[in-house]
């Protein structure tokens, strides 16, 4: 179709003309969007009808990937790489006068996710598609993905992200395979043959309409899907109040809750969850029956894969349609339900572990209440006869309790294999959160460490380095990323290291050009870029980051005459429109931000800029540049990271804490490679069960931070009046729960080591092992353990057709 470029070109406007109605020198760069992302639909067509064929014709085992998130980006550029016709298209384009860049920018970001969980999901999904795994996505289309984030007078406004609006040539609408979910109403039992039977009476039926996006493997004909529910009024409404109806069918896929560990406590929450695995398990079971299966050997041919806890009412609703429609016995069911569903989590902070309350839950979902119910009891019964009278055991290990319904625990129950993100968060589940659990169900727990998609977060996303990749070893590192190690035989090329640095230039200065096109800053390029990018969260600790610039600034003071190293900090961060600390956070890093950029001499040496809106398009902006990647949690909070991987894929270097998988990243490279500091997560750990830190006596000792800590409140920060103190309570009266101030000198002398190594031969040796080391972080390493190790799942080969 896009055999040469003048063929590509005739098409192009042809079609450009068709769909607008307008002559082509009169149509704009969004039709000219729709056009081109029209073509590309077109061209992919005809590989997902054979995949679907393939699939449909094999019966293979498949998986299904549930998950309340999928952070996918914007897709155009992929698509047009994963097809093999970026450059036919690119130069046929720019024959016509469009530069392509051009067209990307009307792309909207599809932002249906928070941050690393939702963006894990979608490089799963392009991982699933590139290694031809039979394996699809259900998440909801939420017609509003994440807030906008705009930026006034240093604070924080949440605008609605109406993504929508000009439609989106991705998906395709299939209204035929629209399902029916029930809520509300009242089960009624009745004996039969002398056996209970469940009828869920008198509900609130919603349509959920399928919304489906093709999901391409990178250029090898796969074409998976991604199924997207939105939820729309039944054509036949339940009650007179039609309006209300509506308003209520329609409200349950209108926003996604912009909350990233902390549990919102909304019904329509839960409601969005019902709605995503009721449809989607209607789906499979449908399709499943239609070709022929058993329902009795259902787990044989599926595997559903649970992100988090969100979509854990799978599991109950799975139950529901076996010992309802199928009128299976309990045993039966359960034996099928719990060898179909995996689990994976996604975190250790108690305030974000899920729990509904269960009036709440009951009143929504009666019939669901009534078989967690009967799971509970019969998991308290079977724990009782394990250990009869350890009512500690059975309270810790109860699904039910304190009046509340308590997702992990029922996912850990109905599922044949939980697993962690990294091998310390994994150690961690095991030895201490979920100690019980996993002596409970011994052999159930294990690791599968994130991964990312290095065709987006490399090869897309950094054409410069790609090609210097390719040209110093070949190109089987893009199909098989572990391949990048051989670029660890030429760390000792300096026309490599040479060469490694001149394209962080150009990506700098690609960055700085940006920069100032969008926000009108001049970025001081010779500068180290020093990045910090991430949801906000006091565990992250932006603060201390924050702190360690006021101190740099504080010592420039001091000694303005020194050699000092220039550097850039970048922030990006969205914080939950509830979550008043992070937000005041926000505030201070624009407070500093505006002392440090007027102070005449503090600005010769070091710039601090926030950007606003960071999402995936920002991120895959900003780190091709990243000369240093901060990934400063306080250890054992970060489950994992997967900004940490991308960073390193970049060259850039770590500053971090060991938590989460900077461990790994530790384990592969060495402590030389990277700028180490803090507590480890045994010492935090132990501080939390035995005590013994007082945060205070590290501001009263360290001059450092108490010159720093007091400038939040003392009138050094212009017009801020006492709004820091939060800020300072939280590290002095509080006790500081994320040991900012005890990690504060250890991260300063870090710093000062980043400070001195920069631009030196051993620092692009470091950025080359690096990048040498990171292709065990892809998501296609993580898919293929999954799919060995979890799902005992096949490649589908194309060579048989
Ligand atoms: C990768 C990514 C994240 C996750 O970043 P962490 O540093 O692992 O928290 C969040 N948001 C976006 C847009 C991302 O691309």
């Amino acid at each position: 179709m896009f055999s040469s470029r003048s063929a590509f070109c005739q098409q192009f406007v042809k079609k450009l003309e068709l769909l607008s109605g307008k002559p082509f020198a009169d149509t704009t760069s969004r039709e000219q969007f729709l056009a081109l992302g029209t073509m590309v639909r077109e061209q992919l067509s005809p590989d997902w009808i054979a995949t679907n064929e393939r699939l449909r014709s094999e019966q293979g085992k498949q998986v299904y990937y549930f998950s309340i998130e999928f952070l996918l980006g914007r897709m155009l550029r992929q698509q047009l790489q994963y097809l093999g016709i970026e450059e036919v298209v690119e130069k046929g384009l720019l024959e016509l006068g469009i530069p392509l860049s051009d067209i990307e920018e009307i792309e909207c970001d599809a932002g249906l996710g928070n941050g690393g969980l939702g963006r894990l999901a979608a490089c799963f999904l392009d991982s699933l598609a590139s290694l031809q795994y039979p394996g699809h996505g259900f998440g909801i289309r939420y017609k509003h993905g994440l807030f906008k984030q705009k930026i006034v007078d240093g604070f924080q406004v949440e605008w609605p992200d109406p993504w929508l609006i000009n439609g989106n040539v991705w998906e395709v609408r299939r209204s035929d395979e629209a399902v029916e979910v029930h809520f509300f109403g009242n089960v009624e039992s009745s004996e039969a043959g002398g056996k209970l039977q469940f009828r869920h009476l008198n509900t609130e039926k919603v349509m959920a309409v399928p919304y489906d996006i093709p999901i391409l493997g990178y250029q090898n004909e796969t074409v998976n899907t991604l199924r997207l529910w939105s939820a729309e009024p039944s054509p036949f409404p339940p009650h007179q109040d039609i309006m209300r109806y509506k308003r209520d069918t329609e409200a349950i896929t209108e926003f996604l809750y912009p909350d990233d560990t902390h549990d919102p406590g909304k019904l329509l929450r839960l409601k969005q969850q019902y709605f995503l695995v009721s449809a989607s398990l209607q789906t499979i079971v449908r399709s499943f029956v239609k070709q022929k299966g058993d329902m009795r050997s259902f787990h044989e041919r599926v595997v559903i894969q649970l992100n988090d806890t969100h979509p854990v009412l799978a599991i109950p609703e799975l139950m529901r349609i076996l010992l309802d429609e199928y009128g299976f016995s309990w045993e039966v069911a359960w034996d099928v339900t719990t060898r179909t569903f995996a689990y994976t989590n996604h975190t250790t902070l108690s305030e974000a572990l899920e729990t509904w309350p269960i009036h709440l839950f009951k009143h929504l979902l009666p019939r669901m209440y009534g078989i967690v119910e009967e799971i509970h009891e019969r998991w308290c019964g079977q724990l009782w006869e394990e250990t009869p009278g350890d009512w500690s055991r059975i309270e810790q290990l109860s699904i039910l309790a304190d009046g509340e319904v308590r997702m992990a625990p029922l996912a850990i129950v109905g599922s044949f294999c939980v697993n962690g993100v990294a091998e310390l968060h994994t150690e961690i589940l095991k030895k201490r959160e979920m100690r019980q659990f996993h002596e409970a169900f011994p052999g159930k727990f294990q690791n599968k460490t994130n991964g990312i998609a290095h065709r987006r977060w490399l090869m897309k996303s950094n054409p410069s380095l790609t090609h210097l990749i390719d040209d110093a070893i070949g190109e089987r590192w893009r199909s098989e990323p572990a391949a990048l190690q051989e670029l660890r035989k030429l760390e000792d090329d300096p026309n490599l290291l040479e060469q490694l640095r001149v394209v962080k230039r150009k990506n700098k200065s690609l960055l700085a050009q940006y920069v100032k096109e969008q926000f009108g800053i001049a970025l001081r390029e010779d500068a180290i870029f020093d990045i910090h990018i991430k949801r906000l969260h006091a565990y992250k600790r932006q603060l201390l980051n924050v702190l360690h610039i006021l101190s740099l600034a504080n010592s420039i003071r001091e000694e303005p005459n020194h050699n000092w190293t220039p550097r850039v900090f970048l922030f990006g961060a969205k914080a939950s429109p509830g979550y008043t600390y992070a937000k005041t956070i926000i505030k201070l890093i624009h407070s500093v931000a505006d002392s440090i950029n007027q102070d005449p001499i503090v600005r010769k040496y070091i710039q601090v800029v926030f950007l606003e809106n960071y999402r995936v398009s920002l991120a895959e902006r900003l780190i091709p540049a990243a000369d240093v990647s901060e990934q400063i949690s306080t250890a054992s909070k970060e489950a994992s990271g997967t900004g940490n991987m991308k960073f390193m894929m970049n060259g850039a270097l770590t500053i971090g804490t060991l938590d989460g998988a900077n461990v790994e990243m530790h384990n592969r490279i060495g402590a030389e490679h990277m700028f180490l500091f803090g507590l480890n997560a045994e010492e935090v750990m132990s501080y939390q069960r035995d005590g013994g830190y007082v945060a205070r006596e590290y501001y009263t000792h360290d001059p450092r931070i108490r010159h720093a800590v007091d400038q939040l409140t003392n009138g050094f920060l212009p017009h801020t009046g006492d709004l820091f103190n939060t800020i300072v309570d939280s590290l002095i009266e509080e006790n500081d729960t994320f040991f900012v101030l005890r990690d504060f000198a250890s991260y300063l002398a870090a710093q000062q080591t980043v400070a001195t190594s920069y631009d030196r031969m051993s620092w692009w040796r470091s950025t080359l092992v690096n990048i040498a080391e990171s292709g065990h972080f892809s998501s296609d390493r993580t898919i293929r353990e999954y799919a060995k190790d979890i799902w005992n799942i096949q490649p589908v080969s194309h060579e048989m057709y």
